[in-house]
C-alpha cells in the first residue's frame, strides 16, 4: 500500500486519482488550500477515506508540514491556476503559484527524504500548451516555446523537475497534458461550457451561447482515462516525461455537433461569434503522439462522443 499526496484536492484531476488510488488499496491525501474552502465539503462527502492536510503552493512552511505529516511515498502535484487567460492579467499570481510553488514543494520533498536515495516519488502537471506546433503532433522531443504566461510558469517547472532528476537523482517525472475533460469541469472552459449551454437551451434556461474560432482545434481527452497515465508513470522503473493525449483532435464545431445534437437541437441557431473571445495562436491544429505512453502500457478508454455526451448529461 502506497501512501500518497495529492496537491489541488479540490480540484478536476486529483478528485478522479484520488478515487482511482483508494480503488487500488492506496492510502491518499489530499492537499486543500484555505480553511474555508467551499469545495472540501464535497470531497469528504464524495469520498470519507480521503485523508485532508491544508497548504498552499505559495506556501513553503505548508507544504513541508504536510510532507512531514503525510511521510508520503508518491506526490502529485496536480494544483495550479489552471485558467489560462487568467494568466495575462495575474502573471505574478500565476507565477508565484505554477513555477514556484513546484519549486517549493521539490525543496520540502528534499528536506524530508534527503538529498541522496530519496524514497517519495513526484509527478508534476506539466502542459502541452507549452510546447511549439511545428509539426502535426507533438511529442517529448517536441520544442518548448510558451506563448502565454501559464506556459512560461508551466516550462519553468517542467525544467526545474528535470534538474531534481538529475541533481539529486529523484524520481520525478512530468505528464506533458493535453486538453481534458470530465463533468468536473469548471464553465470557464470551453466544453464545459458548451456542454452547459446544449442543456440549459434545451431545458429553457439559457438562450444563446458566445464563442470564438470555431475551427480552433485540440486533443481532448478525459480526465478519468489521464489519472491512470499520472499513477502508471510513477511505476515506472526509471523517471521521465512523457505525453498524454489522444492523438485525434476535434474543432468547437464538432463539439458543438455531439453537445446539441445529443439534446436534439440545431447549435447554429442558438451560437454567436465574439471577436473578444478568439485567441490568436489559436490557429494550428495539434495532436498528441503519445508512443511513449502507449510503451508502457497505457491507452484511452473513453470516446470524444461519449465523453462530451457526458458533460452535456450532468450539465444543466
Ligand atoms: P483544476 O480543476 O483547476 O484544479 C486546480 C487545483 O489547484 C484546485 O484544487 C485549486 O484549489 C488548486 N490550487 C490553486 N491554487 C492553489 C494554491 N495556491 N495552493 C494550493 N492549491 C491551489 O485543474 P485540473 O484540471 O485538475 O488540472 C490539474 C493539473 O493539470 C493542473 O496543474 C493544470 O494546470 C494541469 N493541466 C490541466 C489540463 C486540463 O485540460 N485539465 C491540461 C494541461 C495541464 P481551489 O479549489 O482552492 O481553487
Amino acid at each position: 500500500m502506497a501512501r500518497c499526496l495529492l496537491t489541488g484536492a479540490t480540484g478536476q484531476d486529483s478528485f478522479y486519482l484520488a478515487e482511482y488510488l483508494l480503488s487500488l488499496g492506496h492510502k491518499v491525501c489530499g492537499l486543500v488550500r484555505g480553511y474555508n474552502n467551499p469545495r472540501e465539503e464535497e470531497l469528504r462527502l464524495a469520498m470519507p477515506e480521503l485523508e485532508i492536510v491544508y497548504g498552499d503552493l505559495s506556501d513553503q512552511i505548508s507544504l513541508l508540514k504536510a510532507i512531514e505529516l503525510t511521510q508520503p511515498n508518491e506526490v502529485y502535484n496536480l494544483a495550479a491556476v489552471s485558467a489560462v487567460p487568467i494568466s495575462w492579467d495575474q502573471t505574478e499570481m500565476m507565477t508565484d503559484v505554477n513555477a514556484l510553488g513546484p519549486a517549493r514543494l521539490l525543496r520540502a520533498i528534499i528536506q524530508v527524504g534527503g538529498e541522496r536515495n530519496n524514497p517519495i516519488r513526484f509527478f508534476q502537471a506539466s502542459s502541452s500548451e507549452m510546447l511549439a506546433c511545428t509539426g502535426e503532433t507533438q511529442n517529448e522531443l517536441t520544442p518548448i516555446c510558451p506563448r502565454t504566461p501559464y506556459s512560461c510558469a508551466k516550462a519553468y517547472a517542467h525544467f526545474l523537475v528535470n534538474n531534481y532528476r538529475e541533481r539529486y537523482d529523484l524520481h520525478a517525472s512530468c505528464g506533458i497534458l493535453c486538453s481534458h475533460e470530465s463533468k468536473r469541469r469548471t464553465p470557464n472552459f470551453v466544453t464545459k461550457k458548451i456542454a452547459q449551454a446544449a442543456a440549459r437551451i434545451k431545458t429553457g434556461t439559457q438562450q444563446n451561447l458566445s464563442l470564438g474560432n470555431l475551427d480552433s482545434g485540440r486533443d481532448w481527452g478525459a480526465a478519468t482515462d489521464f489519472v491512470r497515465a499520472y499513477h502508471l508513470i510513477l511505476q515506472q522503473p526509471k523517471p521521465g516525461d512523457y505525453v498524454i493525449g489522444t492523438g485525434e483532435t476535434h474543432t468547437l464545431r464538432d463539439i458543438l455537433d455531439i453537445a446539441f445534437s445529443y439534446v436534439g437541437l440545431d447549435w447554429t441557431k442558438y451560437v454567436t461569434l465574439d471577436p473578444k473571445l478568439f485567441r490568436p495562436w489559436q490557429d494550428k491544429i495539434v495532436k498528441a503522439d503519445w508512443s511513449k505512453l502507449r510503451a508502457i502500457g497505457w491507452a484511452p478508454t473513453v470516446t470524444f462522443e461519449g465523453l462530451i455526451q457526458g458533460m452535456v448529461n450532468t450539465s444543466g
